[in-house]
C-alpha cells in the first residue's frame, strides 16, 4: 500500500499538465421569453433557431446589445435583452431527492435543467459527464472560483450519468466478474446518485485527475471538504458513515442539496440518510 502511494506521488510529480484549461466566461442562465437565435449580430439576418421560454442555456456577452448562445458545439447570436442572468431553481423535492442502494430513479428520469459545467473538466465538454442541473452547475462554479482565490484548482471528473450508461456499466461488470462483484462496486441501474444531475466527482492535478482517498490530505481536497457546504454541497459518503450510506468513504463525491441543508448536515455531522430521518 505504501509503495503504491509512493508510486502515485512520483507519477504526480512528473505529470502536471492540465487536460482542459479553465473555461472563462460561459455561464448557465435561462431565457425569460421566446428567444430568436441568429447567425450574426443583426436583426436582419435569418433566424436559425427559436428557443422556448425558460430553457437553460450557456451564453457570453458579445457586445453591448448582443450575446452569444451556445447549443452543443454551435454558437448563435441573440439580443441580450432576451436573456436573463439567473438560474432556474429546482423543485425542492428534486433537489433533496434521496438516491441510494434502496431508493432508485426511474429509467426515464433526466432533469430538463442539465447544462454543461463551466468549471474545468477532465472529460471534453460535450460528454454527458460534464453535465449538471443549472442550479448545481452554478453553485459548483462559485465553489471553484472561491477555491481558485485560495490557490486551489479543482477539476470536475464525472457529473451526470444517464440510466443507459449505468446499465451498460453494470452489465459489463456482471458479464466479466459476476453479480456479487458487480453489485459491490457498481450501482444498479437507476441507483447512481449521478443520474440526479446533482452529484459530481472532484479531483485535482495533484491527484493526477483521478479518484483517490488521499484527496482528503491534499490542499485542494482539504479546502473543498471544509468549504463545500458554503456553496450547497455535501461530501455524500463520509468516513465512518459507510454502514449508513452503503458506500465506502469517497472524499471526492459531492452532492448538491442547497446551502441551508448542507450547512445543517455539516454542523450535525449527519450523512444525507441521517438528515432524512433526524431533521
Ligand atoms: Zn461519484
Amino acid at each position: 500500500m505504501k509503495s503504491l502511494r509512493i508510486l502515485i506521488i512520483c507519477l504526480l510529480l512528473f505529470q502536471m499538465s492540465p487536460v482542459t484549461a479553465a473555461s472563462s466566461s460561459p455561464q448557465p442562465g435561462y431565457t425569460i421569453k421566446t428567444t430568436y437565435l441568429y447567425g450574426r449580430a443583426m436583426q436582419s439576418s435569418p433566424i436559425l433557431k427559436t428557443l422556448r421560454t425558460n430553457v437553460p442555456v450557456r451564453y457570453t456577452t458579445y457586445n453591448r446589445s448582443w450575446s452569444n448562445v451556445y447549443i452543443g458545439s454551435a454558437k448563435y447570436f441573440t439580443p441580450t435583452a432576451n436573456l436573463k442572468a439567473g438560474i432556474p431553481k429546482m423543485p425542492t423535492a428534486d433537489r433533496l431527492r434521496l438516491v441510494n442502494k434502496t431508493y432508485g430513479l426511474p429509467s426515464t428520469y433526466r432533469s430538463p435543467q442539465l447544462v454543461t459545467l463551466t468549471v474545468p473538466t477532465v472529460y471534453q465538454k460535450g460528454s454527458e459527464r460534464t453535465l449538471m442541473t443549472a442550479e448545481a452547475a452554478y453553485a459548483l462554479a462559485k465553489l471553484y472560483y472561491a477555491g481558485r482565490k485560495q490557490g486551489h484548482t479543482l477539476y470536475a471528473l464525472s457529473a451526470y450519468r444517464s440510466y443507459s450508461t449505468q446499465k451498460s456499466l453494470y452489465t459489463y461488470w456482471v458479464n466479466t466478474r459476476g453479480v456479487s462483484y458487480a453489485s459491490k462496486y457498481v450501482a444498479r441501474p437507476g441507483h447512481s446518485e449521478h443520474q440526479t444531475g446533482l452529484a459530481v466527482d472532484m479531483t485535482s492535478q495533484r491527484m493526477k485527475l483521478g479518484l483517490y482517498e488521499s484527496f482528503d490530505q491534499s490542499p485542494e481536497g482539504k479546502w473543498m471538504i471544509q468549504n463545500a457546504h458554503l456553496y450547497g454541497f455535501i461530501v455524500r459518503y463520509p468516513k465512518g458513515k459507510e454502514k449508513i450510506t452503503g458506500y465506502n468513504y469517497e472524499p471526492w463525491h459531492l452532492r448538491y442539496v442547497g446551502v441551508n441543508e448542507a450547512t445543517m448536515m455539516k454542523q450535525k455531522n449527519w450523512a444525507f440518510e441521517e438528515w432524512w430521518i433526524k431533521r
